[in-house]
């Protein structure tokens, strides 16, 4: 098929991209789109060229299976499209409709005009990527729209519809009724008009004070972004558009482009990115394989994760049935469901005609025959095998052939519980997070005996529900909260040896945790930790814990919900507040144990606390718990507030450096006579190979 459709209109030639699923601009289409426009603006018989993409699509942007690659590199590049157009004396028209992403929207930019429909989505993303656009969007956007809005778009990596863009002046004129018919008259408009043709690259930057802006926003960055350098090398781009030749600054802001690709920050960005693309990949599951209609489901259990869960359902629009034991709690569990969707009505997130439309999807019961014509049960009750036992032996007994049985558990074993059915192929594990209506991750479970085909379908249903799926084998606390025991295990050490929780928690969020562990550990209750840790003492016994944190618990402090936690909370309040009295318990409990308190930097507490998560991020890796190193990655990323621009622990261990960790955990274990802290497997082998984890 060709990748392009060429279709004239009296002097106008139509330039319509046809590289299906997104036009991305790889090397076979730079080359059509520069073979097309030379021929056409060399051609007498025509006057003006609209170039569009198809309805759904204008382009994607760059080609990422090209990054690194020689294609990505071989002319003709996407400056040269631009050069081509920018050089052409024949009006040259974007008609924007769908999507129009990063390098093809500054193809557009490189028009006399640009229009629109409606349905149009424009987004220079490069950001999220930790780069600032390379095509000239940084000196083209501020010479065509506002200085402030350019730089919030740019800053924001967002998506613009349609009338905001014309709102905007981005494009000249929205496009409402058929989109080639009124694109053409357009053209026609502008040939009839013979004004001379305007490029954006010879208009000027047109913005009062632009320096005050530009220092306002200097300072911003700096306060707000710290850590990601794309933002000020963003303003340092558009100081460049502001005071210098238009030559110059397209240098500076490939300068900058090129400073940035090589950043570590950079580097994890785009690493996240690929990592989040790769989780979907099961080498043993087809990507063709078939998968099962999922249309409807029902919930066991309207509790905290009950509701959270059935309101990813309704937002996607599908009909959920939940079930619990008494009328009470599905009483509860609808007005909190309705609640969240009123908060969101006030905020104006949400419509009260979309309210009302995923109210009506939502029905109850006390019944498990009501759930006889579901697709897929999720079981969301307490978390006690013998519970879990009859519910799934209930679900097995009602639900048609063919539907899929799922669990919310934590900690239990997924084998076990697919052991109570007769159907253990179609027993899976999702385990949602909490809020469960607002985290990213879905941890999904594959049992010994889950069926491919049951898991390609959860697969394809997570992206329905848009979560972020990553795919565990059975192991206790999955690969999530197995890491997190370890890595909490260590923090409550370091104050048992002579830190503080704050200073702790403050080591790590300076380093870009989204919240310290002690925070964490308040916020999500004590107490579940402790039950955790009580298991764990009898099960490991060999396992070194501090049992600092049991004697907080024994105090009665559980956290937020008490009020008193590793710190002290005023009523209403989350902030942390320090309580002196948590230091005098921390002092009263060393000299109790004989503890001399020692001092750490905030270097040593890192290392204490993300080595421990990649140490057993790498067992869980060997063991083939998770697919890949990457996929333990987008589990932090996405579901325990690791800073994106680390990329997650295990691209972060491959940064400090493989020999270096190792070197570090083995000191550890010497220090503490802590044999967790024998390096991994995978560790050492990737060392003595000279490879890198991800
Ligand atoms: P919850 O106590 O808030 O809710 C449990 C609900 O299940 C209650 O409404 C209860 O009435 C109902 N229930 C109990 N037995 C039942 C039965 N036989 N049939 C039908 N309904 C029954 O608990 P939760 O926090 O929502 O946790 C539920 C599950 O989710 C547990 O397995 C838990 O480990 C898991 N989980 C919890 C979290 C979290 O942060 N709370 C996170 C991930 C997973």
């Amino acid at each position: 098929m060709s990748l392009l459709t060429l279709t004239r209109h009296a002097r106008i030639l139509a330039v319509a991209m046809n590289h299906p699923p997104v036009n991305s601009m790889g090397l076979g289409l730079r080359t059509a789109l520069f073979d097309a426009l030379h021929e056409a603006l060399s051609n007498p018989d025509i006057e003006a060229v609209l170039l569009t993409g198809s309805a759904r699509v204008f382009s994607g942007g760059a080609d990422i299976s090209e990054f690194d690659k020689p294609q990505g590199r071989a002319e003709p590049s996407l400056m040269s499209l631009i050069e081509l157009i920018e050089s052409s004396s024949k009006l040259v028209v974007a008609g924007l409709e769908g999507t129009c992403m990063g390098g093809g929207f500054e193809l557009t930019l490189a028009c006399h005009h640009r229009i629109c429909g409606p349905s149009a989505s424009v987004a220079l993303p490069e950001i999220k990527l930790g780069l600032i656009p390379g095509a000239g969007g940084t000196q083209k956007l501020p010479r065509l729209i506002p200085m402030e809005a350019a730089l919030n778009f740019i800053l924001k990596g967002n998506a613009l519809k349609g009338p905001e863009l014309a709102r905007l002046g981005v494009v000249d004129r929205l496009i409402e009724g058929a989109f080639i018919p009124g694109a053409i008259a357009y053209l026609q408009e502008l040939l009839a008009q013979k004004k001379p043709l305007q490029r954006i690259r010879d208009l000027k930057v047109d913005y009062p004070h632009h320096q005050a802006f530009l220092d306002f926003a200097k300072n911003t960055v700096q306060a707000t972004a710290p850590h990601y350098p794309a933002a000020r090398a963003l303003v340092e781009s558009f100081e460049a558009a502001c005071t210098l030749p238009f030559e110059e600054g397209m240098r500076a802001e490939r300068r900058l482009f090129i400073e940035l690709m090589g950043t570590p920050q950079c580097k994890a960005m785009r690493h996240a990115f690929f990592a989040e693309r790769l989780t979907s990949k099961i080498p043993d599951v087809a990507d063709d394989t078939p998968t099962r209609s999922i249309e409807s489901v029902g919930i066991v259990g309207a509790g905290t994760m009950g509701g959270g869960i059935a309101m990813n359902f309704l937002n996607a629009g599908m009909a959920v049935k939940l079930i619990d034991t008494q009328q009470a709690a599905l009483d509860k569990g609808v007005s909190t469901i309705r609640h969240n969707y009123e908060n969101s009505l006030k905020k104006g997130k949400l419509s009260q005609a979309a309210l009302d439309q995923r109210m009506a999807l939502l029905t109850t019961t006390l019944a498990y025959k009501d759930l006889a014509t579901v697709d897929l049960a999720i079981e969301a009750v307490y978390e006690d095998m013998g519970v879990k036992e009859k519910v799934f032996q209930e679900l097995d007994a009602v639900l048609k052939p063919g539907a899929i049985l799922a669990t919310n558990t934590s900690t239990l074993d997924i084998n076990r519980i697919a052991s109570f059915t007769q159907r253990p192929g179609d027993v899976i594990g999702l385990h949602f997070f909490s809020p469960a209506n607002v985290m990213k991750l879905l941890e999904v479970v594959r049992g010994q005996e889950t069926a491919k085909d049951v898991l390609a379908s959860v697969m394809k249903l997570a992206k329905t529900i848009q979560k972020t799926a990553v795919i565990s084998g059975v192991c206790d606390g999955f690969i999530g909260n197995r890491m997190l025991e370890h890595y909490v295990r260590m923090a409550f050490l370091l104050v048992e040896e002579g830190a503080s929780p704050a200073q702790v928690d403050q080591a790590l969020e300076k380093w870009g945790m989204v919240m310290g562990p002690f925070r964490m550990n308040d916020m999500a209750g004590n107490d579940i930790g402790w039950a955790i840790r009580k298991r764990r003492y009898a099960q490991k016994p060999q396992t070194i814990h501090s049992k600092l944190a049991d004697a907080i618990c024994e105090a009665g402090r559980f956290g937020q919900k008490t009020g008193l936690g590793w710190y002290r909370y005023e009523s209403g309040n989350r902030k942390a507040l320090v309580d002196p009295v948590v230091g005098e318990l921390i002092e009263k409990y060393r000299a109790a144990h004989h503890i001399q308190a020692k001092k750490f930097t905030d270097n040593e507490i890192i290392e204490r606390t993300i080595y421990a998560l990649i140490n057993e991020g790498a067992r869980i890796v060997e063991e083939g718990m998770a697919m890949r190193a990457s996929d333990v990655d987008v589990v932090y990323l996405t579901g325990y507030g690791f800073p994106l621009f680390r990329g997650g622990p295990m691209k972060y261990a491959d940064e400090v450096g493989l020999s270096r960790v190792c070197a570090t955990m083995k000191r550890f274990q010497e220090e503490s006579k802590d044999d967790f802290w024998q390096p991994a497997g995978l560790l050492q082998t990737c060392l003595d190979q000279g490879k890198s984890l991800t």
